[in-house]
């Protein structure tokens, strides 16, 4: 071991408490440490923040973290704040600061004290904070969520399309690091060219979910009877259940109570404090299921989230990689099961006709990747992961039984009509 490595590790434990790195964690810290323009793709959960903070808390000056959202940025101040205040300290800028708050940052960093500094992408673009900057010790620039910069992402800001422009200005060699868990090639691509990184050092983790069990049923007029079905036979256990609407959140929500199931209903139409009573039921095991629409789940971390259910499709397989990705984050079992129709894409692709253009196409794309999975005989991991840009092996690769597809291989002339199918759909949609 060389002495870089054995200090990492002391500097974990003194930190953080940590006595082992997460998968690529310690290889990130050197690449950042060492100076270089640094990509870092890891599915949610997998540790990501740590692979900047704790380089920036060894390191002198300021460490710059780009961040979308002002509570996420809180959160992770909190938590910094928590571990290490005694050693260096976390401060936010954003819009949330009045004037005198500011002014106790700027100070803090000007004396050394901030090592972490939490930027909004549009409070970094204010004339007065690039000057300051401009002024004082960077060590390096971490842009969390990098897959912002996209289009092809899944929720893309433009405000992040100026950062590599503003980091120039703020200084020209101030090493970057890209982080996200988007995983698709296109965003990947689009991400090191936006930022102007196409030199970094990558470092990928793989988005298998062995443990994951991935299934499709057709959707017929019968799916809710389906879907009580699979969860009076999962008894007990906590499950998630994804729709398209609020209306049909509720409807579905009210089939389950009625049929003694303890379900409870979450969207964004309901009051906050009903939203939070709901999902603390969930947490707090009071009730089983939560009936949702996308709103749920951001920030919700149980691990024994039994199975997740599609009642709709979503929009995009990473929506759909990301939902699923909340069941079985114990490592234990976890039931990935989605209903598909083709007339629910055709809905998706309506409610896109008011969009401009270049959006449309990008959403039709994406869609077409979601009916290429619903559709396929082969092995769902498999073309889960390609699509990811991964390779799978599905003899010998981890959880390759884990889908109805390998469980129940569909017959060759099954197959066969699925292909008609296939071409029947993409032309329809070319119209
Ligand atoms: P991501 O941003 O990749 O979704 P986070 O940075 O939020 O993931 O980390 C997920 C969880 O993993 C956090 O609870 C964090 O404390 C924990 N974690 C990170 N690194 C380690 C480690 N080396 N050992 C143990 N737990 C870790
Ligand atoms: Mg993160």
């Amino acid at each position: 071991m060389s002495s870089t490595e054995i200090d990492l590790h002391q500097q974990l434990k003194k930190y953080f408490g940590f006595s082992q790195f997460k998968g690529l964690q310690e290889q990130v810290i050197k690449s950042i440490v060492n100076k270089h323009n640094t990509f870092v793709i890891m599915p949610t959960g997998g540790g990501k923040s740590l692979c900047y903070q704790l380089p920036a808390l060894i390191e002198e000056g300021t460490a710059i973290v780009v961040s979308p959202l002002i509570a996420l940025m809180k959160n992770q101040v909190d938590a910094i704040r928590g571990i290490s205040s005694e050693y260096g300290i976390a401060h936010v800028l954003n819009s949330s600061l009045n004037k005198s708050e500011i002014k106790q940052v700027k100070e803090d960093i000007t004396n050394g004290v901030t090592k972490l500094l939490y930027v909004a992408p549009e409070s970094l673009t204010k004339e007065e904070n690039v000057e300051f900057l401009r002024g004082v010790k960077i060590s390096f620039m971490a842009v969390d969520e990098a897959h912002c910069i996209s289009e092809w992402g899944h929720d893309f800001r433009p405000e992040y399309r100026n950062l590599r422009h503003i980091i120039k200005r703020i200084g020209d060699n101030i090493p970057i690091i890209g982080l996200t868990a988007t995983a698709t090639p296109k965003v990947q691509e689009d991400i090191l060219k936006n930022l102007g990184i196409t030199d970094a050092k990558t470092f990928k983790a793989s988005f298998n979910r062995p443990n994951l069990y991935y299934e499709i049923r057709p959707k017929t007029k019968n799916v809710d009877a389906d879907i009580i079905r699979f969860v009076k036979q999962n008894d007990g256990k906590s499950g998630i259940i994804y729709c398209l609407s609020r209306k049909r959140v509720e409807e579905l929500a009210q089939a389950l109570q009625v049929n003694g199931i303890k379900a409870v209903p979450y969207h964004a139409g309901l009051d906050a404090k009903t939203r939070i009573k709901h999902q603390d039921m969930f947490i707090m095991e009071d009730i089983d299921v939560v009936v949702a629409t996308i709103a749920f789940g951001m920030g919700i971390d149980k691990p024994d989230v039994r199975f997740v259910i599609h009642h709709d499709i979503p929009k995009s397989l990473e929506s759909y990689y990301q939902e699923t990705g909340r069941a079985g984050r114990d490592g234990g079992e976890g039931h990935c099961l989605a209903y598909y129709a083709y007339k629910d894409i055709e809905k998706l692709e309506k409610f896109m006709s008011g969009k401009p253009v270049a959006e449309q196409e990008i959403g039709h794309a994406l869609l077409q990747e979601v009916v290429g999975y619903a559709e396929t005989s082969m092995s769902r991991r498999k073309f889960l992961l390609h699509y990811f840009g991964e390779h799978f092996d599905e003899k010998t690769g981890e959880g390759a039984s884990m889908d109805d597809n390998v469980q129940n291989p569909k017959k060759k002339h099954e197959a066969k009509d699925e292909v008609v199918l296939l071409l029947k759909t993409v032309k329809e949609t070319k119209q």
